[in-house]
């Protein structure tokens, strides 16, 4: 059942008349859970927010797999204007941004300038810029793309997720000489040909690249699940890994209580703060990954 729920969320979740009908009709459902609004406004409220309580963000501005160059520029533009914004108001933020939303499907040449614009802001204003992994049909377009522009902008990282069999391999190439890089499950529908499909051996793979990458560059080790940060934990310490080598990244809107208490614990945590209006691909994975979300969000419907 929670199989079947999974598939179909993700399934909806692509569906561009879904998206564009849940945006007619305004209908936020539970997403503010997990969205800190529409506006750029918005996300600097909730970082400040989280600042305060002593957690790192970053933000992302909704948007993949657009269609159309329009759509790319202005996807570019806010991710400039994101960038402002963490500079002027100080915030202790960095950008994260997913390659589909800057035209990739549209054409490659024009997401790579989009990214040109984007890194060169986002490197004379000192801020980190991070490459979200999309579905595995963009996997090898996204780390051919980091890779060229890694040369000419080294403060920039890329994700690599733990589902798919092909990552060890990209985390030891991509990993060294202090490369930073985020690591994930992986939130995407994919086959069990490129896919692990049982969740223990997810579980196993996430472990491994953690330990690997801890070993040779920086690890934002970006996961909820208490069994694997408790490992790793234990693993840093045998292994005197020290605290400026990695990071804990968590979603906006889950496991604030683990958030707060690993910052507490003198841990750097990190929280993924996703605004815009285009939320709902991002709000189904959300689902996905955890169907009971879907009891939380039938009880918000009926409070309205
Ligand atoms: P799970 O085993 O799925 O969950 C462990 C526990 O965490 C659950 O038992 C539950 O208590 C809690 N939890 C997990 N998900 C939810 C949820 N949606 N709602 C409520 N509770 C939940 N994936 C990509 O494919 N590409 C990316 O670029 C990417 N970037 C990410 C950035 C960050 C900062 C994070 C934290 C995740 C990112 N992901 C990305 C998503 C990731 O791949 C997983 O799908 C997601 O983190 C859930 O897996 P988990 O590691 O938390 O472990």
């Amino acid at each position: 059942m929670e199989t079947l729920l999974r598939k179909l969320f993700l399934a909806i979740g692509l569906n561009k008349s879904a998206a564009r009908l849940m945006r007619r009709y305004g209908a936020r459902l539970g997403a503010a859970r997990f969205v800190a609004g529409t506006e750029l406004r918005d996300a600097a409220e909730a970082v400040k927010r989280l600042n305060d309580e002593g957690l790192l963000a970053t933000v992302d501005h909704l948007g993949e797999f657009v269609r159309h160059a329009e759509d790319a520029k202005l996807a570019a533009d806010m991710c400039l204007m994101t960038l402002d914004l963490i500079h002027n108001e100080g915030l202790q933020a960095n950008l994260s941004l997913k390659l589909t939303s800057l035209g990739l499907d549209i054409d490659p040449a024009l997401c790579e300038s989009h990214m040109r614009a984007i890194l060169s802001r986002a490197n004379e204003l000192r801020i980190f810029v991070r490459i979200d992994m999309e579905d595995y049909a963009h996997c090898q377009a996204a780390i051919d793309l980091y890779r060229k522009l890694k040369r000419d902008y080294p403060n920039f990282g890329i994700v690599i997720q733990a589902y798919l069999r092909r990552s060890e391999l990209d985390v030891r190439t991509l990993g060294r000489n202090g490369a930073n890089l985020r690591l994930v499950k992986g939130a995407y529908k994919e086959s069990p040909q490129v896919a692990y499909p049982l969740k223990k051996d997810v579980d196993e793979a996430f472990a491994k690249l953690i330990r690997i990458q801890l070993k040779q560059g920086y690890a934002a080790i970006a996961t909820h699940d208490e069994a694997i940060i408790e490992q790793s934990l234990r693993w840093i310490a045998d292994n005197n890994i020290p605290n400026e080598k990695f990071e804990f990244q968590m979603l906006y809107g889950i496991r604030e209580d683990l958030q707060k208490q690993l910052a507490d614990e003198g841990y750097r945590v990190r929280v993924y703060v996703p605004y815009g209006k285009d939320w709902f691909g991002y709000f189904m994975r959300r689902l996905a990954e955890r169907p009971a979300n879907v009891w939380f969000l039938l009880k918000h419907m009926r409070r309205k």
